[in-house]
């Protein structure tokens, strides 16, 4: 059996509007099935800010009351759905070329996540459209959370909690044990939080994909999680002129350069940490972060930098 590895792909590899994306896809198809050839289980996990983001505007657009408004999860679902199809049509045309026949689908995949979670209270990540004072004020009002953007205007904002499961991992298993391709926690995964003993609510809230795809790995006890972003390595005193890229990573030098602050917040730090969470959880456990063109290389050890205790 080959080794099973959770790929996170990156904005990047799918450009910001449909007509880029059908193109993207091509490309990391092509880079994905070269992984296969090479015998690797794999499960594509994919990001979804600039998609989630349109579905919000428009859906806000097509409310005519505030009853209408879609809420953040179910925006979540359907960039799941329309990025996945376009993922698993370009994998099963580049399967086919290559001659090999393994069916693939995508998952719409729930995350559990701590409604007790502190980042309930501090929402921060700015959604949808701009409003002005007043509007805000009302929206407010209705509890809603809203923050004034860098002087643009003020926007809902909602919060990014950890996740703590995966509620559809087993079966991302079975698809894997019957040799299948499974495409699953979209953007993150759909926040959901218990509600009583069965329910599972939709939360107003986005997952950070790489720390989804960290825990999913966990769960799957995958040998590798590849972060596939738009560097080749991660690296410290970035773009600075003492920089440097580093290819290895021990969990211990990792927390070092996070307390001098050597990676940016809501870029390449949250790849760090998800790395780290995951290559804690068992000594073997690996991440690497590269570029989706080298995913082959990295994963043969020429290349990105591995995470690892
Ligand atoms: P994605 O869409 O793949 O999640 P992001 O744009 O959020 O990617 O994060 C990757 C970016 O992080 C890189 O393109 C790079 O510009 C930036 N970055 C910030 N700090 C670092 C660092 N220390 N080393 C490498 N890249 C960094
Ligand atoms: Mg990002």
């Amino acid at each position: 059996m080959g080794k099973r590895v959770v790929l996170a792909l990156g904005g990047n590899a799918l450009g910001d509007n449909l007509a880029e994306q059908m193109l993207a896809v091509r490309d990391a198809a092509s880079a994905l099935v070269d992984l296969v050839e090479e015998g690797y289980e794999i499960v594509i996990v994919h990001g979804n800010g600039p998609q989630v983001g349109m579905i919000n505007l428009a859906m806000e657009a097509a409310a005519k009351t505030p009853e209408d408004y879609i809420p953040m999860a179910t925006c979540v679902a359907m960039s799941q759905g329309y990025i996945g199809y376009d993922i698993q049509n370009a994998l099963r045309e580049e399967l086919l070329k290559r001659g090999i026949n393994k069916p693939v689908a995508t998952i719409i995949t729930q995350t559990l996540v701590d409604d007790k979670d502190p980042a309930f209270s501090n929402p921060t990540k700015p959604i949808g459209g701009f409003f002005s004072k007043e509007e805000a004020e009302k929206l407010r009002a209705q509890g809603e959370a809203v923050m004034e953007d860098a002087g643009r205007g003020w926007r809902r904002v909602i919060a990014s909690p950890k996740p703590i499961g995966i509620v559809e991992y087993e079966i991302i298993e079975s698809m894997l044990k019957m040799g299948q391709i499974p495409v699953t926690v979209g953007g993150g995964g759909i926040p959901v939080a218990k509600d009583g003993e069965y329910r599972l609510c939709g939360m107003s809230a986005v997952v950070d994909k790489d720390f989804a795809s960290a825990k999913l790995a966990e769960l799957l006890d995958a040998d590798m999680l590849v972060i596939l972003t738009a560097v080749e390595k991660v690296a410290i005193n970035f773009g600075k002129s003492n920089e440097e890229w580093l290819s290895a990573l021990t969990i211990e030098q990792a927390k070092a350069y996070i307390a001098e602050e050597h990676f940016a917040k809501g870029s390449m730090l949250p790849k760090v940490e998800a790395a780290m969470a995951f290559a804690q959880t068992k000594p073997g456990r690996k991440a690497l972060i590269t570029l989706l063109s080298k995913a082959k290389d990295g994963l043969a050890g020429k290349t990105g930098t591995v995470i690892s205790q």
